[in-house]
C-alpha cells in the first residue's frame, strides 16, 4: 500500500517534469533544497487558481477589496506580531546521520541512511527537540550590521494588518469588510518535502475579514464553509476533503477557533488551507507598538472599536498541486489505457487545442485561423498539427485540456468542426462561428 502511495506520487512529479508543469529549481547544479519552477503549464495552472480564487473572494463580492504590500517589512512588524520571538519549530537531531527533522512531523520524515525507517525507530538516536526561528534573514542597505536586519515575510497577513487604516479610508469600507492578497511568503523549513506541498518559498492567497465582534462566530461558520465549497466547485472530490476543528491545546493563544480545509494527498491527509479566528491581537499589537490606533469608528454609536478578524489561508502551490492529483487518472479503454487530467475547464492550463486533421489541402491554414481566432477571444489555445490524432487527442487528455477541435474537409466546405470533450470523449459538429458559445457553454455545465 505504502508502496503504491510513493509511486503515485512519483508518476505526478514525473509527469509534471516531461509535460512542463513543474521542474526542480537549479536543476543543472544539483538543485536547491525544496525549491521548485513552474514551467509553462505550471504557471498557466497557477495562474488559473489565482484567477479562480481572486475572482470568487474578491471580483465577485462589493465587501472584499484587494492588496500587494510589499515583501520586506519594517523589522519591528515581525517582533510585534510574535514572529521573531515565536514563528519556530521544534527540531531534533539524529546523533548518528546528523540528519534534521521536525520533532512535531517525524512521521511524515524518513531516515536519509535508511528510508523504510521514521528517524529515530533506524537505531539513531534523536537530540531533545530546540526551537528553530523559520524566517529567513537579510540586510536592507550597504551595511550588514544588527540595524540593518531584515526579514522575508514568512506571511502575507501582515501587510494587510499594517494596511488596515488605508484600505478602510481609501476604499470607504466598514465593518464586516475583508482585505485580500496573493504573494510569495518565505520559510526557512527543516523537512522540507512532498514535491510543491512544503516549500521555503511560496504563494499564498489570504484574506482578512474584519468583523464586528459580536458577529465574529456567524462570519467563522461562512469562510469555513465558502471556502470548501470553493474546492469543491472547481471540481476538487468531496470525499478527498475534509474539515478538521483545532482542539483547544492546538489553538494559537489568541485565537477562539481554527480549522484547517484537510486534502488526502497520496502520503496522506494534509493541511491545504487554514481558517482562523484571530480576534483583534494583530489590530490590537501593532496599534499598541506603534501608537498609531487601528480601530474603526462606528459613527452610529459614536464608539472606536477594534474589528475581529477571520482569516481564510490558502497556499497557491498546495491549491495547484491539490487541483493536479485529484485530477489525475489512468483511464482504462477497451483497447489500451488513457491518462487524462479531469481538469475543471476555468482551471485547465490550456482550454482548447486546435488541430487539422491531416497537414494538407488547407487544413493547417484554416485551423491557425480558427485557432488565432479563440485566441483574440480570451481563449488559451494550442496548436498541433504533428502525429495522428488519436495521439494528439491523448497528448492533451495528459495536460487535461477541455477541448479538441478538429478542421477537417467539412471546414473548408461548410465551415463546420468537430469539438470533441475530453472528460465524454464525445465529438459533436459544430458551426466555426459558434466554437467559442459552444466552449463558453460547455465550461458552465461542466461536471465532473
Ligand atoms: P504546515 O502546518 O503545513 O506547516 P501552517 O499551518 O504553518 O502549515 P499557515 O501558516 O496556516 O500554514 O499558512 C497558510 C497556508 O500556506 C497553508 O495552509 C499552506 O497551504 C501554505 N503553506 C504554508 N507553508 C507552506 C510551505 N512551506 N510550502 C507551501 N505552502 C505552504
Amino acid at each position: 500500500m505504502a508502496k503504491q502511495k510513493t509511486s503515485f506520487m512519483d508518476t505526478i512529479v514525473s509527469l509534471s517534469k516531461r509535460r512542463g508543469f513543474v521542474f526542480q529549481a537549479s536543476e543543472i547544479y544539483g538543485g536547491l533544497g525544496n525549491t521548485y519552477d513552474y514551467g509553462p503549464l505550471g504557471v498557466e495552472l497557477k495562474r488559473r487558481v489565482k484567477d479562480a480564487w481572486w475572482r470568487r473572494t474578491v471580483s465577485q463580492r462589493l465587501d472584499v477589496v484587494g492588496l500587494d504590500s510589499a515583501i520586506l517589512q519594517h523589522p519591528r512588524v515581525w517582533e510585534v506580531s510574535g514572529h521573531v520571538g515565536g514563528f519556530t519549530d521544534p527540531m531534533v537531531d539524529c546523533k548518528t546521520c546528523k540528519g534534521r527533522f521536525r520533532a512535531d512531523k517525524l512521521e511524515d520524515a524518513r531516515c536519509p541512511e535508511k528510508p523504510s525507517k521514521v528517524p529515530g525507530q533506524c537505531h539513531g538516536e534523536l537530540t531533545e527537540p530546540r526551537s528553530f526561528n523559520l524566517m529567513f534573514k537579510t540586510n536592507v542597505g550597504p551595511v550588514e550590521s544588527a540595524s540593518s536586519v531584515a526579514y522575508l515575510r514568512p506571511e502575507t497577513a501582515q501587510g494587510i494588518f499594517l494596511n488596515f487604516l488605508n484600505v478602510m479610508n481609501s476604499a470607504r469600507m466598514k465593518p464586516p469588510f475583508g482585505i485580500a492578497q496573493i504573494g510569495k511568503s518565505f520559510r526557512n523549513e527543516i523537512t522540507p518535502g512532498n514535491f510543491v506541498f512544503r516549500m521555503r518559498e511560496f504563494e499564498q492567497a489570504e484574506m482578512e475579514f474584519f468583523v464586528p465582534p459580536a458577529e465574529n462566530d456567524t462570519w467563522y461558520d461562512y469562510w469555513r464553509s465558502e471556502r470548501s465549497s470553493w474546492y469543491t466547485d472547481f471540481g476538487i472530490r468531496p470525499e478527498k476533503l475534509r474539515v478538521r476543528e483545532h482542539e483547544g491545546s492546538e489553538l494559537a493563544h489568541y485565537s477562539t477557533a481554527t480549522c484547517d480545509i484537510e486534502y488526502e494527498y497520496p502520503f496522506g491527509w494534509g493541511e491545504l488551507e487554514g481558517v482562523a479566528c484571530r480576534t483583534d491581537f494583530d489590530l490590537k499589537r501593532h496599534s499598541e507598538a506603534s501608537g498609531t490606533e487601528l480601530a474603526y469608528f462606528d459613527p452610529q454609536t459614536k464608539e472606536h472599536y477594534m474589528p475581529y478578524v477571520i482569516e481564510p489561508a490558502g497556499g497557491i502551490d498546495r491549491m495547484a498541486l491539490t487541483f493536479l492529483v485529484d485530477a489525475y487518472e489512468e483511464e482504462e479503454l477497451e483497447k489500451d489505457t488513457r491518462v487524462v487530467l479531469h481538469f475543471h475547464p476555468e482551471i485547465a492550463p490550456i482550454t482548447a487545442a486546435v488541430f487539422p486533421l491531416v497537414k494538407k489541402d488547407g487544413m493547417p491554414e484554416k485551423a491557425r485561423e480558427i485557432e488565432a481566432e479563440l485566441r483574440r477571444a480570451g481563449f488559451t489555445t494550442f496548436y498541433d498539427e504533428k502525429a495522428a490524432i488519436g495521439r494528439r487527442y491523448r497528448r492533451q487528455d495528459e495536460v487535461g485540456t477541455p477541448y479538441c477541435i478538429t478542421v477537417d474537409g467539412d471546414t473548408l466546405a461548410e465551415d463546420v468542426v468537430t469539438v470533441r470533450e475530453r472528460d465524454s470523449m464525445q465529438q459533436e459538429r459544430v458551426p466555426v462561428s459558434e466554437a467559442a458559445a459552444w466552449m463558453r457553454n460547455a465550461n458552465e455545465n461542466w461536471k465532473r
